[in-house]
């Protein structure tokens, strides 16, 4: 169904027209500007020869006995819409609902193919469908179609003719800047962070980076304070595109502050996240072996730990649902893992001459891990749960230095990569430059504050 013969289609969803790009807007502004102004007649955008495509003097369009003079002539020659893509959309369905003929709908994906992966869809792309105007709001034929492809391209079909379109692909105008997000934690840094506009994405490196040295479980309560310096990609209109790199970033706990910096040093490979002394955060062991976005969300949070490490009891128990991932406290190797009488399913693994750590109660362990198998930091070996001696779903952890039980939260573990000398000025003056950037950064977002 072409639908071109009865002079054009009827649009039904008016309140999308123009939502999304305020160079519409302006191009329909600017058009109507000229055209009220010089009482002229409009050329019509794309001079397209074709059957259903009006001349020149037939878009100084014929008003109907309801409209208002130079009504018509004040609208833009052509009428564009946003559709929004939805789960189990194609490009083809979104065009032909968008009001696009099938055969139109095939010519646009065949130029887009060779220029991108129509079936590249994202839920919650918009794609803009351009028609071109009869009169009033009857459309006439596609005249082109623009999509996002990927986050920093833009994709988009012309017609060239009456049966095909070109495609081009453009870099989009994207901009990065800074921004700073600053609170106070309320119940948990995950929900305040989030509050505070940080992403999951974010959060969790965040959470990530400073369970090297805070353990969140223990450490972070109401009233602690947050700081995060961090890149982020904007697009023409200033809207969200992505997040950059986390520049800074600081917690402060029961009054003492942690702070992070982001920087590669000359010569190494990538960047690392450096505390004020220029030491590496990256330590021998983590301090909290759990995926600690899950025990620091506002359900996790509520939730104590069971016992301290004592003499007696020889470990730390983390409470946390049945199911979170044990990440290997640092890299080594498996030396048991198993049924292991009142710890339940237990893993114990070495580390280097002086430290082993092992973990107890599991639900279950990873896949792989077994007597022999090497871990890195940070892999996850198993899963909560209460198997064993145990009253509930929590992890028991040791941190074992030389055959001996030591209490985890005592130990100074190595670090990792130490700047010193000439590498110690290069990132002292990197610090000096992220503090002034700070200085001069307002918080973007704030929140908690008393
Ligand atoms: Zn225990």
């Amino acid at each position: 169904m072409g639908g071109r013969s009865d002079g054009g289609r009827q649009w039904g969803d008016m309140p999308e027209l123009f939502r999304r790009a305020p160079f519409l807007r302006q191009t329909g502004l600017l058009i109507a500007l000229i055209v009220v102004g010089l009482a002229a007649t409009i050329t019509p955008a794309p001079a397209i020869s074709g059957k259903a495509h009006p001349s020149p003097e037939s878009a100084s369009l014929p008003q109907g006995p309801d409209a208002t003079p130079n009504f018509d002539a004040a609208l833009p020659p052509d009428i564009s819409l946003a559709r929004k893509v939805r789960k189990g959309d194609t490009l083809s369905l979104i065009l032909t609902r968008g009001g696009a003929d099938q055969s139109e709908a095939q010519e646009v994906i065949e130029a887009l193919r060779k220029v991108h992966d129509p079936r590249k869809l994202v839920i919650g792309d918009e794609i803009i469908l351009t028609f071109e105007r009869l009169e009033r709001y009857q459309t006439g034929r596609l005249l082109s179609v623009e999509l996002p492809a990927g986050t920093d391209y833009t994709v988009r079909a012309e017609r060239v003719d009456e049966d095909s379109f070109k495609a081009t692909k453009t870099k989009r105008a994207l901009s990065e800047d800074l921004a700073r997000a600053t609170g106070e934690i309320d119940s948990s840094f995950y929900l305040s962070g989030a509050k505070a506009g940080l992403n999951a994405d974010m959060l969790a490196e965040l959470v990530k980076i400073f369970s090297y040295d805070v353990d969140f479980q223990r450490d972070v309560h109401p009233g602690d304070d947050f700081d995060v310096l961090y890149q982020r990609v904007t697009d023409e209109d200033g809207a969200f595109v992505r997040r950059g790199d986390i520049v800074f970033a600081a917690l402060t706990l029961s009054g003492v502050r942690h702070e992070i910096y982001r920087y590669r040093a000359p010569g190494a490979s990538s960047a690392e996240y450096y505390n004020t002394k220029g030491e590496s955060i990256r330590k021998a062991l983590l301090r909290t072996p759990l995926d600690a976005i899950k025990i620091t969300s506002p359900f996790g949070n509520r939730m104590h730990p069971i016992m301290g490490y004592t003499r007696k009891h020889k470990g730390v128990d983390f409470s946390a649902p049945s199911g979170t991932p044990i990440y290997a406290a640092g890299t080594g190797k498996v030396v048991e893992a198993g049924r292991n009488g009142g710890y339940g399913i237990y893993v114990r693994l070495r580390h280097d001459q002086t430290f082993d750590t092992a973990y107890g109660h599991m639900r279950a362990l990873a896949k792989g891990i077994r007597p022999g198998a090497t871990v890195t930091q940070g892999q996850v070996i198993g899963y909560v749960g209460t198997t064993g001696e145990s009253t509930g779903p929590h992890l028991h952890y040791e941190v074992i230095q030389k055959g001996q039980q030591v209490n985890p939260l005592g130990v100074k573990f190595a670090g990792g990569r130490v700047l010193n000398g000439r590498e110690l000025t290069a990132f002292a003056a990197e610090r000096r430059h992220v503090e002034r950037l700070l200085a001069a950064q307002a918080p973007t977002t704030k929140v908690g504050a008393r």
